[in-house]
């Protein structure tokens, strides 16, 4: 299925194929590389610049799409590893894309309800006005935090209009560590969260975005029921597309905890509402009601 290929792969193979597209346009200087072309010593010359070229726009290329992923502050693991692991939940309707033992990841929620997810990360900077701002926005928001900001802000974050899951315990890149060491990072991130705020999670966030198939595992048995990435993620009060160059029915936009958020909170909900879009609770749409 589509949505089974990581969309940074699909960033990288586009933006390797756009550089190849935009220099196959330049034939009069690919010609160079013909080796029919009588070799001069300013052939010579040219030809190697062309290559220097391409090679230069394609490790471009690979930076840029490495780079892709928002930057998000770092911090050191701290707390030592204890395993809790909350009841298993299933998720709706999403239980047939991933193998069995193996959550889905998603991007997006395949809706054609007019609605859009908000959701902010790390938790680190908490202005205080952010509570009043998403009162007066009526926005529900979903906050993936790691351990340090809700052991610090359980009150902050209590007060907000969201439902707070998991982020890993020291926002770790989780991909291509060790299975243990992934599920102690998301098991234990679970149990702070339902020790501080009272409710377990079922959702989780990798940092940076980044997983592998062992996250998935190790997030099935943290009692996650998906990997839940973004469509759409705003930079410095900028929106930034992921995929489609629109806010589409279902898609879940990443935000971070900064001093900018509520101006960027602010910038979001006129971009929901011109999509012609409300927003929504993800936990509506991915879990179900508990029975
Ligand atoms: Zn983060």
């Amino acid at each position: 299925m589509a949505r089974g290929t990581p969309p940074r792969d699909r960033t990288l193979l586009g933006r390797l194929r756009e550089t190849l597209v935009t220099t196959r346009l330049s034939r009069r200087v690919w010609h160079l590389l013909d080796p029919d072309v009588p070799r001069t010593q300013a052939v010579r010359r040219l030809r190697a610049l062309v290559l220097a070229s391409a090679a230069t726009l394609a490790a471009n290329a690979l930076i840029a799409a490495a780079a892709d992923e928002p930057p998000t502050d770092q911090v050191a693991a701290t707390s030592p590893s204890t395993t809790t692991t909350p009841p298993p939940m299933t998720i709706r309707p999403l239980t047939s894309m991933a193998p069995p033992g193996h959550v889905p990841v998603i991007t997006r929620v395949e809706t054609t309800d007019p609605v859009a997810f908000v959701t902010i990360d790390d938790g680190f900077v908490r202005a205080p006005e952010v509570a009043a701002v998403l009162d007066e926005l009526d926005m529900p928001v979903t906050l993936f935090l790691v351990d340090r900001p809700v052991l610090d802000g359980a009150a902050f974050f209590g007060s907000l209009p969201g439902t707070v899951e998991s982020h890993s315990r020291s926002h770790a890149d989780l991909r291509g560590m060790p299975e243990d060491t992934q599920r102690a990072e998301i098991c234990d991130n679970a149990g702070t969260i339902a020790r501080g705020l009272g409710r377990a999670p079922v959702l989780f966030r990798p940092p940076y975005g980044n997983h592998d198939a062992a996250t998935q595992r190790a997030a099935a048995a943290c009692g996650m029921a998906a990997i839940v990435l973004w469509e759409q993620s705003v930079e410095r009060g900028e929106m930034r597309f992921r995929s489609a160059r629109e806010i589409r029915p279902g898609d879940i936009i990443l935000l971070h905890f900064r001093p900018e958020l509520p101006g960027e909170l602010r910038m979001v909900a006129d971009r929901i509402a011109a999509a012609g879009l409300r927003v929504a609770r993800l936990d509506d749409y991915l879990v179900p009601d508990a029975p």
